[in-house]
Order: C-alpha cells, then sequence, then structure tokens
C-alpha cells in the first residue's frame, strides 16, 4: 500500500504559506509506515517544533489504475474518509530552501493518519462536500471541495498518468487554509459535512 498526497490543492492554502500555486499537481508519497489510525494520540516526534495538522479528505483506491480517466477513478473510488497530513513544518522550510524533498517533513512513522473508511456511491461527487477540522472546540480549517483546484477523480486520473494505483492505496487530496502548530494537550475534531469523522489528541511522549 502506498499513500500518495497533494502539495497546495486549495489556492488558499498555498497562499497562507507564502506559496506559489501550482499549474499541475504538486505530488509526494508517503510509506506505509507512515499509517496510523486518526485516533491513536498525536505525539511530537523531538527533532520538530512546528508540527502542523492539515485535515483532508482521503479516498481509498479499490482498482488498478494507470492512465484513467477521471470517470473510471469515481468507479473506483469505493471509500473515503478524513486524514491527518502531519508536517514539521520548520523541517520542510529548511528542505525547500535546499531544494531538497519534503519525505524528512513528512513521512516520519503517524505522519499520514487516517479515520475510519465510510462507503460511497458515485453520486457523492456530484455533491459539493465540506472538511472541517475543531481545535480545542474552534473551526480552524475549513473548506469545500468546490474550492479544491484539482477535483479529487482529476486528481487520482492525473496521478495515474505518471504510477499505477493499486487496490488499497489510499490518496490524501490536499488541505484548506487554516494550518497551524499542534501543542501537547490539544484536542482535534474532524468533521465531514458537519458529522464527526474521527476525534484524536496531541499527548506527551512519555
Ligand atoms: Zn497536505
Amino acid at each position: 500500500m502506498k499513500i500518495i498526497n497533494v502539495g497546495r490543492n486549495y489556492a488558499a492554502h498555498a497562499k497562507e504559506l507564502g506559496n506559489d500555486v501550482p499549474s499541475e499537481p504538486l505530488i509526494f508519497v508517503k510509506p506505509q509506515t507512515s499509517f496510523a489510525k486518526a485516533e491513536t494520540p498525536i505525539t511530537i516526534p523531538s527533532w520538530t517544533t512546528d508540527l502542523h495538522h492539515e485535515v483532508e479528505l482521503v479516498v481509498e483506491i479499490s482498482d488498478t489504475l494507470t492512465c484513467a480517466h477521471p470517470e473510471k477513478v469515481r468507479n473506483a473510488i469505493q471509500c473515503v474518509t478524513l486524514g491527518l497530513d502531519l508536517t514539521a513544518r520548520d523541517l520542510q522550510r529548511t528542505l525547500k530552501s535546499a531544494g531538497h524533498p519534503w519525505e524528512r517533513a513528512k513521512a516520519f512513522d503517524g505522519a499520514a493518519r487516517v479515520g475510519p473508511m465510510r462507503p460511497i456511491d458515485p453520486s457523492f461527487w456530484d455533491e459539493d462536500h465540506v472538511i472541517e477540522l475543531l481545535l480545542n472546540g474552534s473551526s480552524k480549517q475549513h473548506g469545500h471541495l468546490s474550492g479544491m483546484m484539482w477535483q479529487p477523480a482529476e486528481l487520482i486520473s492525473a496521478v495515474s498518468q505518471w504510477m499505477t494505483l493499486e487496490p488499497g492505496d489510499l490518496v490524501f487530496t490536499g488541505t484548506p487554509p487554516g494550518v497551524g502548530r499542534l501543542e501537547v494537550g490539544d484536542e482535534l475534531v474532524a468533521r465531514l459535512d458537519e458529522q464527526v469523522v474521527f476525534a484524536t489528541s496531541v499527548v506527551s511522549p512519555n
């Protein structure tokens, strides 16, 4: 299983970090060892002082996709959920400014947190949906799928031009604005269309 991520799929999030809005999807891959259930308590790695939350819609691929048309992609998504693309922003900044890959900042153990899967049918994509992260009871990240630059099926179709997606692969589809630093004691709740998908908290490593 591999975990595909897209950077800057919400123009408003690209701008909040001072990044250019890309003209084609910015893709990176996390290893299977970065996977964790979203409800698992978060510990902040000792080597970062700026661990950020990024709430994202996550889709599970249920078919083999190579150079797939978006319509085929829609039919190959049977489940979605929300997840957290945890990012060591301080390390990512250092790597970016050196022109290096981001993996050390985003591919560490537990960096890809995935909520419980929910079955959908293809008509899910005919409507807009809202993803939201509450931090300590207040709305911190909020975005409509319609605010994405590439809709999930188009995004996955584009990814499948470069690499084959296989059943069980997970795709994080990008974070809306409002990302920020996590602190020990923080309580996080992720909601899809105002329904709670998962809740977790940040705990001290000891
Ligand atoms: Zn992300």
